[in-house]
């Protein structure tokens, strides 16, 4: 099918309107601005009556957000950083999940003005990989002891539903043996594509997709015009709607996210509280993921680095902490857009993965195993650490890299999540999970350097284990020393 074809029948109007509540989106801008505008009252013990609120592990609601959006008091704000700090532990305790992207084809047929990959730029050089090229990418992944990727396409007739269905079995394929000879493999996949249909995304869901991630990118429908001139992408409901398909098609791991630097960030931190209402109201389970990119300089980029929505460092940690403290079990991701010193203190404040060794080129990985220069990228990286280093910077922060992929089956969700808080379950059998992964990522892949610190984490995690009240008497503890001391000598 030629480009112009294939164009025409991938936006399905019933698969939009299906989803519309009288026949309204689930943004109402007049109604957000009014939230912003009506809440400005944001007295210590109006706040702080909020704050217990996210300690008791609640959801807050539009207008609680939007008072927090309103502090001003820079020492409110620290309080706010020390309770979001608290509510991550209590939710997540202090673990950190790891995945690296792999970008399999840059060709688009969108005109994203904030993109490289966007089809006006000719200063990008286009490449789709091949099924020997993603089993190259993967090895090289693979080899720096990640176990979740996340893959990532331009929207292309070439890299339609069928390509990226077939690249994901070609990446769960590939096995390798770590140091200590074990077979390693890649087990879960999470994707981010352009908005599909359903019945594409009933394909995806059968090669085994972990998370099906769509940014919104604004949820500001006249930014969005402008941002989205043309091409597909210009259909804002059709994005909007994309995770809504995703639950129909039988997926129910779905990622949000804004590009924040196009509008004001008050706004899209409501707007993405809006989306993750909606997809509780009509499926009953929430995002799995918020992403927060930061706009970056992308080569060929149209729109300049000077708009005046640009989210400043100390802005870009307020919205991760209103995030942390509305939505306190819902994960947060950081990317390796931002430079180690943000990332390190964002993490603080309740982010809960992040991507390390990243590379962002297509065939970027294999690249680098030969030591070859990288081709431009589509924006610009400003992590450039190993999983190694990043592993070692969060384990003398006392952060332990869980490398456990069970999480989309352990019910991370809604109504799940709340009641195996609830019983005090959730924190110990992740704890496990995380302390035996960290454990065999140590063996296989670590430096001297960061076995030695991780090791003496371990120690700490490990007496914390034995002295849970939920172990005491409980088989299961026994069973799990005796398979620790096993992988460990
Ligand atoms: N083509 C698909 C799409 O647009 O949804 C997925 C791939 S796209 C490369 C993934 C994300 O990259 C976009 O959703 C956008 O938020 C982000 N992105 C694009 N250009 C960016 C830039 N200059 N800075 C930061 N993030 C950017
Ligand atoms: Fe294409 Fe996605 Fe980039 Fe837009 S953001 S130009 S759709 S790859």
């Amino acid at each position: 099918m030629d480009t112009r074809s294939w164009i025409d029948q991938v936006i399905k109007q019933d698969q939009i309107d299906k989803y519309l509540i009288n026949g309204k989106d689930f943004i109402n801008e007049n109604e957000i601005h009014n939230k912003l505008n009506m809440n400005k009252d944001c007295s210590k013990e109006k706040v702080r009556a909020i704050l217990d609120k996210s300690l008791a592990v609640e959801r807050l609601s539009f207008d609680e957000t939007a008072t927090l959006l309103n502090v001003t008091d820079e020492d409110m704000w620290e309080e706010m950083y020390e309770v979001a700090a608290e509510v991550k532990r209590r939710v997540y305790d202090n673990r950190i999940v790891f995945f690296a992207p792999l970008y399999c084809g840059n060709l688009c047929v969108n005109s994203c003005r904030y993109c490289g990959f966007r089809k006006e730029n000719a200063g990008e050089e286009r490449k789709v990989l091949t099924a020997e090229e993603i089993r190259r990418e993967t090895d090289y992944i693979l080899s720096q002891g990640h176990k979740r990727v996340i893959v990532v396409y331009g929207e292309h007739p070439k890299t339609d539903a069928k390509y990226i269905a077939e690249s994901m079995k070609t990446v769960y394929d590939v096995k390798k043996k770590s140091r200590s000879g074990k077979n390693s493999y890649i087990r879960r996949i999470n994707v981010n594509a352009a908005p599909m249909s359903i019945e594409d995304l009933k394909m995806l869901k059968e090669v085994g997709i972990g998370t099906y991630q769509v940014f919104q990118e604004t949820y500001h429908k006249d930014t969005y015009k402008s941002a989205h001139p043309k091409g597909l992408k210009a259909n804002y409901r059709w994005r909007l709607y994309s995770l809504h398909r995703a639950m129909d098609a039988g997926i129910d791991d779905v990622a949000i996210g804004a590009l924040f630097g196009l509008y004001d960030w008050r706004f899209e931190v409501m707007g993405l509280l809006y989306h993750a209402d909606d997809l509780e109201k009509q499926f009953g389970i929430g995002p799995h993921t918020i992403s927060f990119p930061r706009l970056t300089p992308a080569s060929g980029s149209e729109l300049s680095i000077a708009s005046k929505y640009l989210v400043n460092n100390k802005d870009f940690k307020k919205l991760v902490t209103v995030l942390r403290l509305a939505v306190p079990y819902t994960g947060l991701i950081i990317t390796a857009r931002e430079n180690p010193e943000v990332r390190d203190e964002v993490v603080k404040v309740g982010c809960t993965q992040l991507d390390a060794s990243t590379k962002i080129g297509i065939g970027a990985y294999d690249k680098a195993a030969h030591n070859e220069k990288e081709d431009k990228q589509q924006f610009t990286i400003g992590d450039n650490r190993t999983l190694d280093q990043v592993v070692n910077k969060l384990a003398e922060m006392g952060k332990i890299t869980s490398f456990c992929t069970a999480g989309y089956r352990c019910g991370r969700t809604g109504d799940k999540i709340m009641n195996l808080l609830e019983t005090g379950t959730e924190g110990k059998f992740c704890k496990l999970n995380a302390v035996l992964t960290f454990r065999e990522y140590l063996d296989d892949y670590a430096t001297e350097e960061t076995k030695k610190i991780g090791e003496e984490l371990i120690k700490k995690e490990f007496e914390e284990i034995n002295n849970m009240e939920f172990y005491k008497n409980n088989k299961l503890l026994s069973v799990i020393n005796d398979y620790y001391k096993r992988i460990s000598e």
